[in-house]
């Protein structure tokens, strides 16, 4: 078995693989080949995968007879020449952005599987790249907002006088909104946290939050399905968006990150409630890549808005990248070690998750999310 570790794109800092994960497949019996360079942005040096067991060189090196191909981002398809028919490409695929390169990726024969669309049932947690990214993301974007407000987050009593703490509002309490809370209650900050998913009150108040919810209609019993929400409709729009207005100008720093699988991502703040907000204010939108829940929030850009900083960074796991590659390759090596084939054929995956993730097979898209 020939694993590929694939040099991400620009803009892509992480890598699939770490030495760790280099070691344990190769205790597994594969063959580790890295492309050059693919671990600079994660600061891992190529002499440092020689040393846990990996060849290292060009693409074409690597892609030659490999069995397996680890990426964190999709690969452009025309990338991939020389990669064998029936190879399986196994990384962050978004599926549903790039219809396109999933379309050539069968047609080159290439199984793809999107690791975002693992099943979230117990014994693949330790292979949702999901939750090991959007927790680092949720760290991240707490550590952002600090840099960009020009105050402190913890009350300090100084012989100059006290300064307040910062007040944090976490919209969206998933993964992310989850250790933003942590985060920001561990600065110093008085935190608040909303979510449409009845079940979050008890897990923000479990971190020393309050809860800010919408009372008079009804959101989401428990955790979702899945674990996941829905569109809302209109009437608990509008009760939630006046909740928010209420609520938000006595904010100093929001950090939104929620999301619905397979939507836009929910409007959440209007440029009017940013106007009610404090000059020098901070709001960092963890969805902006998916639409926004910032109504004037730019991808890959910081923003000001009637005196707040609306932060839209890209790809806020590959501000961590070290961390978030060593978490993300052991995701990668829990999936394919759990269906490794001690044969030495290709990892045989079971229908449950393999018919999740799986996107391409024989030539042909197969995923009934796209086809549908
Ligand atoms: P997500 O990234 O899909 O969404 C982020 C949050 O935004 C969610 O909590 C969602 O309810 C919230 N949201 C959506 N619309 C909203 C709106 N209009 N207003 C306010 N909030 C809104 O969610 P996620 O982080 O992937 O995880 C959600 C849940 O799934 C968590 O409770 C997590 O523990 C659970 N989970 C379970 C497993 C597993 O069992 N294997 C794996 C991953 C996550």
């Amino acid at each position: 078995m020939k694993i590929a570790v694939l040099k991400e794109e620009a803009g892509e800092t992480r890598c699939a693989a770490i030495p760790e994960t280099v070691k344990k497949f190769t205790a597994l019996g594969g063959d580790v080949a890295v492309e050059c360079n693919a671990g600079e942005g994660a600061s891992v040096a190529d002499s440092d995968f020689a040393a846990a067991g990996a060849t290292v060189g060009s693409r074409a090196e690597a892609l030659k007879d490999a069995d397996v191909i680890l990426t964190v981002s999709g690969p452009e398809p025309q990338t991939l020449n020389g990669a064998k028919p029936g190879a399986m490409l196994v990384g962050g695929l978004d599926p549903l952005r790039r219809r396109d390169a999933i379309g050539a990726y069968a047609s080159a024969g290439i199984e793809a599987l999107a690791m975002e669309w693992m099943p979230r049932i117990t014994r693949a947690q330790s292979m949702d790249v999901l939750s090991s990214q959007s927790n680092l993301a949720g760290y991240k974007a707490v550590i952002e907002a600090a840099d960009a407000y020009g105050r402190a987050f913890p009350m300090m009593m100084t012989a100059a006088g006290t300064i307040s703490p910062a007040k944090v509002f976490v919209m969206g309490v998933g993964v992310a909104g989850l250790q933003a809370i942590a985060t920001a209650k561990r600065l110093g900050a008085q935190v608040s946290a909303t979510d449409v998913r009845s079940a979050t009150r008890e897990q923000i108040q479990s971190l020393g939050a309050k809860p800010i919810f919408v009372e008079n209609v009804a959101g989401i019993e428990g955790e979702g399905s899945g674990g996941y929400a829905t569109e809302m409709s209109p009437e608990y729009q509008k009760a939630q968006a006046e909740l928010v207005s209420a609520h938000i100008a006595k904010q100093d720093i929001v950090i939104t990150t929620a999301l619905i699988p397979g939507r836009p991502a929910p409007r959440l703040i209007s440029d009017a409630q940013i106007a009610s907000m404090r000059p020098g204010s901070v709001i960092v939108d963890l969805a902006v890549e998916q639409g926004g829940n910032v109504e004037g929030a730019v991808a890959g850009e910081i923003v000001e808005r009637h005196g707040v900083k609306v932060v839209g960074h890209r790809n806020v796991p590959s501000r961590l990248a070290a961390d978030a590659s060593a978490l993300f390759s052991r995701n990668l090596f829990n999936f394919l070690s759990a269906f490794w084939d001690k044969e030495g054929g290709l990892p045989q995956l079971d229908d449950e998750i393999g018919g999740a993730v799986r996107l391409t097979q024989s030539g042909k898209v197969v995923n009934q999310r796209l086809l549908s």
